[in-house]
């Protein structure tokens, strides 16, 4: 994900929740009579209620007795962030990730052996197209959906028409890769309010854009269950704050942000949990910063019971865990 869009993207937001709240909608909190600020109560509730974490969905124990489950993801979006305004020098920001970045990402991953998924919005693949047949030469990775053009979602403005753009995204992936996707990660993290929604109706085995818990959890809308596994992201574990000046990040040492990366995975290890790194390949990809991934992959590989996995292969295995919780609680006598 990358968001040199943050700025812009706050004032839309704010304005999908600034409707006035229709009448006896307003529930104060007891005792607390509303004062009107910049927001009502009401409307925040709204707000929190349209994508909510529901249970946490991390499987008592992970494949072949793993503690942890390491994800690495790779969010092509390349000349795109650059899409509203095309000039040639930026492009060639992007450019080098199709060119350099992502070349060097994939030899990085066949030196260590492992998996990753990689998230590319259709015009970044159209711009490139021999990128999507690079990344499934190997026969280890994922392709997920990253939006038409990297469009903002909630500035689209239009549930029409973001429904088509989605709608795109999945032909153009599904044609390109002789495979339908089946997680979806929401161009700059933004969700509109009827993104969650399509993305259910679409048939979206996971989500990987919203940041509530560390770990895989269920996706409400409005209450209900969406039947969605999240597998969360979070700034923390990203490249584009670190690195991109665009993002207010001042080009770090990567040895700095491998500290950064390395104290997540830390934590998560003792925890039994998840860790899922988001990068871009011409954020990452260049030389100093693939010599800090690399040194960090051949850290997690030092420790017994790292599952490096796509996000897929993890939705995949909390998905059957799931199901098999629920057989067994359904079972009579079943202590609960
Ligand atoms: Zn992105």
């Amino acid at each position: 994900m990358s968001s040199n869009l943050r700025m812009l993207v706050l004032p839309f937001v704010l304005r999908l929740f600034s409707a006035p709240p229709a009448a006896g909608q307003e529930q104060p909190i007891p005792g607390f009579p509303p004062i009107p600020i910049d927001a009502t109560e009401e409307q925040v509730r709204q707000g929190v209620a349209l994508a909510r974490a529901g249970q946490k969905l991390t499987p008592k124990a992970w494949p072949n007795g793993a503690r942890v489950a390491v994800c690495l993801s790779f969010d092509v979006d390349n000349e795109l962030l650059w899409r509203s305004a095309p000039l040639p020098v930026p492009l060639s920001q992007g450019e080098y990730g199709a060119t350099t970045g992502l070349p060097r990402v994939l030899d990085l991953l066949d030196r260590q052996s492992i998996p990753a998924s990689f998230y590319l919005p259709a015009m970044s693949a159209a711009l490139h197209p021999q990128m999507i047949q690079d990344i499934l030469q190997r026969k280890r990775h994922e392709i997920g959906v990253h939006g038409w053009m990297h469009e903002n979602l909630p500035t689209v403005g239009d549930a029409a028409k973001e429904e088509e753009l989605l709608t795109r995204s999945i032909e153009y992936l599904t044609k390109a890769m002789g495979k339908r996707p089946v997680g979806f990660r929401a161009p700059s993290w933004a969700f509109s309010q009827s993104t969650l929604d399509q993305i259910r109706k679409a048939g979206f085995l996971y989500d990987s854009s919203f940041m509530a818990m560390d770990e895989p959890y269920e996706l409400l809308a409005n209450g209900q269950n969406t039947g969605m596994i999240e597998l969360p992201i979070n700034w923390i574990a990203d490249d584009y704050p670190y690195y991109e000046p665009e993002a207010g990040g001042s080009l770090p040492d990567p040895q700095l942000v491998f500290e950064v990366y390395k104290g997540e995975f830390d934590v998560a290890y003792q925890e039994h949990a998840m860790f899922i790194l988001t990068m871009h390949p011409h954020i990452t990809g260049h030389r100093s910063r693939i010599a800090a991934l690399e040194k960090l992959i051949i850290y997690m590989k030092s420790k017994p019971g790292v599952w490096f996995a796509t996000l897929e292969q993890v939705a995949d295995y909390v998905k059957t865990q799931r199901e098999r919780n629920r057989e067994v609680e359904k079972q009579p006598g079943t202590e609960r």
